[in-house]
């Protein structure tokens, strides 16, 4: 039987940072991580397997980063939780002893009860290095690809697969535009460019409808929508979202429920031992509180580097989920974050926006440059920043973030229309017209904040 300080299960976004952080915070400890994989995907990069990089192989987590660190791993399955021996008996038979024991079991792809989803070649996204190298060759065979699922994960997955292909690709998706969930009604802009850049690579995309069954006999042939038409299909990818893993911490006894492992915000379980983070733990909303459905892997990460540092004493705290999305396609980049204007309002926020539009170089001849738009939504009571939607090129990805921490620091108007800003034109926007500061000084036009 071994025996360590600290045990982490799970070897991904949330398993990795936990450990890394644990090992940087109690250098002293002696310390384990245990994962099921003998490879680690990258969940982000999956749907860029079926196109851009080419092959599972080339989207990979190498553990030089655990070996760089001073993290030591197992592969192997942990079966059996026993908190009150401080034990966790794995696949093999080996048992492992723990003082503290951070869980990091992630997520699983939901499957829909939906008549016929069963058959072959109907394929949710898993996690999974050989799942994704038997997809990938059921992709080389297909003629006629349905995604079911208009979220990041089926309009990344939509354009990949239709590189350097010859194939029909029709994503489903029961709302009424691709991209909702996450911008809300700010999907009118953002969302209409991702829909319109799909239709001209020839994807098809059919929105306010569901799939109600999966037609053939083994093998999927078609499936059949809400809207009575039938689609020929012979691979049907299903991208509509997870569901945490907590069967391990659930036959533990510790506490559980729908939205995952219950923590606390230091992330601690129900067991003061036990810590967990990433997808298979519950969220709160940043700015609510209540209970968030959003499951990212730099939530995750962020998670992992509170309890991975609070094992042994408190000293990081989780503000809850902010939520925090991008994505691109070809060179249009949409990123959002935080509260969309009308989610704010059905939390009950009066708000007010601001907008500015420029190029994001200057002059707009230097080569590279995209028109780049930012949305910014402000609290009127207090003036604070609760959500911002950035539209242009790659430079969205990273203007996003910094949104994204001026709503931590709980940022006003008038502090973001005076923040120091480095520009270059070759890289940035021109300070004149840099879109964040403008689009808190149009807001703070509105209203004095
Ligand atoms: C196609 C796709 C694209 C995505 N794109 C993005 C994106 O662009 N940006 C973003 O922020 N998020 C994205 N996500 C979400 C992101 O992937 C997840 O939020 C992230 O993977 C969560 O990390 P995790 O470590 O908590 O869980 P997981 O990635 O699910 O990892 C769980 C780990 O635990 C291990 N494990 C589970 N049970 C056991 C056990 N009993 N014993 C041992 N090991 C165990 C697993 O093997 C695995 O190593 C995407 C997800 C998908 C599917």
């Amino acid at each position: 039987m071994k025996q360590v300080d600290i045990l982490v299960v799970g070897g991904s976004a949330a398993g990795i940072p936990a450990a890394i952080t644990a090992r940087r915070h109690h250098p002293e400890k002696s310390l384990l991580l245990i994962r099921k994989e003998d490879q680690v995907v990258i969940p982000c990069g999956i749907p860029y397997i079926f196109g851009t990089v080419g092959s599972p192989d080339n989207n990979l987590i190498p553990d030089i980063v655990l070996h760089n660190n001073g993290v030591d791993f197992i592969v192997d399955e942990a079966k059996k939780l026993d908190p009150i021996e401080k034990k966790v008996t794995l696949a093999s038979g080996e048992s492992v002893l723990y003082d503290k024991l951070l869980l990091a079991t992630g997520s699983v792809p939901l499957v829909p009860p939906i008549p016929g989803i069963d058959k072959k070649n109907v394929y949710p996204v898993k996690k999974d290095v050989k799942y994704l190298k038997t997809l990938l060759d059921a992709m080389e065979n297909t003629k006629d690809l349905v995604i079911l699922g208009c979220g990041f994960i089926g309009v990344e997955f939509a354009d990949e697969c239709k590189k350097n292909r010859d194939i029909n690709v029709t994503i489903v998706e029961m709302l009424d535009q691709c991209l909702q969930i996450a911008f809300g009604e700010e999907a009118c802009r953002c969302c209409q460019e991702v829909e319109s850049y799909l239709e001209e690579k020839g994807i098809s995309i059919v929105t306010g409808t569901k799939l109600e069954e999966v037609l053939g006999d083994e093998r999927v042939t078609a499936v059949k929508l809400s809207n009575g038409e039938k689609i020929k299909a012979d691979l049907l990818i299903v991208g509509i979202g997870v569901r945490p893993n907590i069967d391990l911490a659930e036959k533990a006894g510790l506490a559980v429920n729908k939205g995952g492992i219950i923590v606390d915000t230091t992330m601690r379980t129900s067991d003061p031992n036990i810590f967990a983070c990433g997808d298979c733990a519950s969220k709160f909303s940043f700015f609510t509180g209540q209970t968030s459905g959003l499951r990212l892997a730099s939530i995750a990460t962020t998670e992992a580097r509170i309890a991975g540092a609070n094992l042994y004493e408190i000293s990081r705290k989780n503000p809850g989920v902010v939520g925090v999305f991008s994505t691109a396609l070809g060179n249009l980049t949409v990123a959002m974050v935080g509260m969309s204007e009308k989610g704010a309002k059905e939390c009950g926020f009066d708000v007010v926006v601001g907008e500015a539009e420029a190029p994001d170089r200057h002059p707009g001849k230097m080569p590279g440059m995209s028109k780049l738009w930012v949305k910014l939504i402000f609290n009127k009571v207090n003036g604070e920043l609760v959500g911002g939607v950035v539209r242009g090129g790659p430079s969205a990805g990273e203007l996003i973030n910094t949104i994204s921490a001026c709503i931590q620091n709980r940022m006003r108007a008038s502090d973001i229309a005076i923040i120091q800003i480095g520009t270059h034109p070759a890289v940035t926007a021109s300070p004149i017209v840099y879109q964040l500061v403008n689009a808190a000084e149009t807001a703070l036009e509105k209203t004095r904040l």
